[in-house]
């Protein structure tokens, strides 16, 4: 899978990837830089390598810092705000204030499970496998656009400060994303005017930034130890010949910074009752009190205690002594996620040969100190950890633009090999410039109760619609058993092997049926048709997203009144009479919608739908339910 391993070298290889490397090495925009980025849950930042001193430098635009709070504000008027301006706003108007953005990317609502409440703002349950979608005034964005608003922004700042344009990038993502987050964030990329040259897992991005893992001839292997603000994660990499694999990864979406803060202010409510007692009264005293929690944290990393006021008479205080006690079980949390992800490597703590500590909250020095003592060894923590992995990403993006002559070259795929989906889509299976050989794979099921059949379209290229791109094959899968549509899952696997060939195969997995193909992607194609399909896709891609979003919604849409209108036929008998001419009406308005190609106007519509219709599934279930217990009785 392509989330396991990583190479970080350059394309090179006579026919599979010539072109690319004319791409990567300014063929086509010469003397441009390429800068890294950090897309982080809380904060992100973005770096590129100096021209001068060849080392790897946070972007400090204007002087705002490095460091860009992942927050999107909406005005009233529509414009958008994002960093710590917006971050402001997550109090006063937080219906309109985004953040944790990442959290959903490549999400489906379901996927989000018991951590629905955790978002200050509305998300749209459309009961559906399709992905989330967030509601703001009368507009819906998919956390791709959002996180496409945060890269803009660093994007900017990297233009403005550097004073040239920034047009392709190399952004982190966490070593457990799965495909589908990892497209969501190139798709974000596309979406900010970026050509995604690559997407690095943060902690092999960590691990560049201290320079471990960039001579090929290096064999080690390598604990990151990643606490943020709102997450943790633990990494074990191998890394061999210039590719880096993840061994294990062990962690918790759900635990970071944000509580070390929440226990403080829990301590503080608890010692001084008067804090409890303005609190109730004073709202705008709790963020009041966050900052000032969040504040002591940090001081208590380099000083024993802190002290300060809240309003006029209250004092906050804390040693680090007593900050250690609170902390100790989170800090303990960390160190068990450590220890199942070395069990799931099958390695022993001295079988590591370096840690290395990221993110903000790794300078809690009682964190450092149970992190070294578990692995027996001092962690490396002597670069910034805010932005040891933007630092890491720059080191990437300067190697693939082939600036860095030492470095081991491999096979890479030129274009990005995919199947069609709903709407004429294109779902990306194999990304362009993974290494081979590689096999990926992902789960298919059908939209129309029972069918029996489904096709299976093979192709190549960069662009959002398929009928952009260029059609290696197609096959049917025959015999699937007719079930509701939704129930079949069928696995569709691209297996690229070391000579160019390409196996599809398509199995439905609670059949056995199973079908497959093989191509050779390559065949007859030039290396200057190659460039002209990446030319077209960097010229097309703003239009292509949105193209993709309207179909996207469309689908949804349609799947909606499918259901809805099965609903009725099937269960209209427990509605009153007023219930169905009003989802009548609704299913009316959203199908009128649907010519209008405007994905806002279709989404509100299926949102109406959505809210009217879903205490009726509840309803019936109650009746079915009643219905199998009064059968029981007459046993
Ligand atoms: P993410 O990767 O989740 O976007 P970061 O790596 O930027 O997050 O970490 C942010 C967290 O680091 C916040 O909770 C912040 O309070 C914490 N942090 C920043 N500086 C310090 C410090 N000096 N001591 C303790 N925690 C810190
Ligand atoms: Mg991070």
């Amino acid at each position: 899978m392509s989330c396991c391993s990583e190479a970080v070298a350059l394309p090179k290889h006579k026919d599979m990837a010539k072109v690319a490397i004319n791409l990567s090495t300014g063929a086509l925009q010469q003397e441009e830089v390429i800068v890294g980025i950090d897309l982080g849950t809380t904060n992100s930042l973005v770096a590129y390598i100096h021209p001068e001193t060849k080392k790897p430098v946070a972007i400090n635009d204007l002087g705002r810092g490095t460091i860009v709070p992942s927050v999107v504000h909406f005005t009233p008027n529509g414009e958008t705000i994002v960093g710590n301006d917006a971050k402001e706003y997550l109090t006063t108007d937080p219906s309109n204030t985004i953040y944790s953005v990442k959290r959903l990317l490549g999400k489906s609502y379901k996927d989000l499970g018991e951590h629905k409440d955790y978002f200050g703002y509305k998300i749209i349950d459309d009961d559906s496998e399709g992905l989330v979608k967030i509601r703001v005034g009368d507009k819906f964005y998919s956390p791709i656009e959002l996180s496409a608003e945060i890269l803009k922004e660093l994007r900017e700042r990297a233009e403005h400060a550097l004073k040239t344009p920034v047009n392709r990038a190399v952004i982190t993502v966490p070593a457990y994303f799965n495909d589908s987050q990892r497209q969501a964030t190139r798709d974000a990329g596309k979406l900010a005017g970026l050509e995604v040259l690559r997407i690095v897992n943060e902690p092999t991005a960590a691990s560049l930034a201290y320079g471990i893992g960039i001579d090929p001839a290096e064999e080690k292997t390598i604990a990151v130890y990643d606490l943020g603000g709102g997450t943790f994660d633990i990494s074990i990499l191998s890394i061999h010949q210039g590719i880096f694999e993840v061994l294990s990864t062990h962690g918790d979406t759900y635990l970071g910074g944000d509580d070390l803060d929440r226990a403080i202010i829990n301590y503080w409510i608890q010692e001084n009752e008067l804090i409890a007692d303005t609190l109730n009264r004073d709202k705008n005293l709790q963020q009041e009190l966050r900052l000032k929690a969040e504040e002591a944290k940090k001081t208590l990393s380099s000083n024993e205690v802190y002290t300060s006021n809240l309003g006029d008479n209250i004092e906050c205080y804390i040693t680090r002594h007593t900050f250690e006690e609170l902390i100790a079980p989170i800090v303990a949390k960390t160190i068990d996620s450590c220890r199942m992800a070395m069990a799931d490597a099958k390695l022993k703590p001295e079988q590591i040969d370096a840690v290395i500590m990221v993110g903000g909250s790794t300078r809690v020095p009682l964190v450092y100190e149970a992190v070294s003592e578990f692995f027996g060894k001092p962690a490396n923590n002597t670069l910034n950890p805010d932005e040891v992995v933007a630092l890491g990403a720059a080191i990437q993006a300067d190697i693939l633009a082939g600036n860095r002559k030492d470095i081991l070259l491999l096979d890479v795929t030129p274009l990005t090999l995919g199947i069609e989906t709903m709407g004429g889509l294109m779902d990306s299976i194999i990304p362009r410039n993974s290494k081979i050989p590689t096999k990926a794979g992902r789960q298919y099921t059908t939209s129309i109760d029972g069918q029996v059949n489904m096709k299976i379209s093979v192709y190549q290229g960069e662009r959002d619609l398929v009928k952009e791109n260029r059609k290696l094959a197609e096959f049917d899968l025959k015999g699937i058993p007719a079930m509701p549509a939704g129930f079949p899952k069928v696995d569709v696997n691209f297996i690229l092997n070391a000579d160019g060939i390409l196996k599809v195969e398509a199995i439905e997995l609670r059949s056995g049926v199973r079908q497959e193909v093989e191509v050779k992607p390559q065949y007859g194609l030039t290396d200057s048709q190659v460039e002209q399909m990446l030319m077209d896709s960097i010229t097309h891609a703003r239009e292509d997203v949105s193209a993709r979003m309207v179909i996207e919604a469309r689908t949804t849409a349609e799947q909606m009144l499918y259901q809805v209108e099965r609903f009725l036929e099937k269960n209209g008998e427990h509605l009153t009479e007023e219930e169905i001419n009003l989802t009548r009406e609704n299913l009316q308005k959203l199908r009128d919608a649907l010519p209008s190609g405007d994905k806002d106007q279709i989404l509100k519509a299926v949102d109406i739908l959505e809210e009217q219709t879903s205490p009726f599934a509840e309803r019936v279930m109650q009746i079915s339910i009643k219905k199998a217990m009064a059968g029981k009785k007459i046993e």
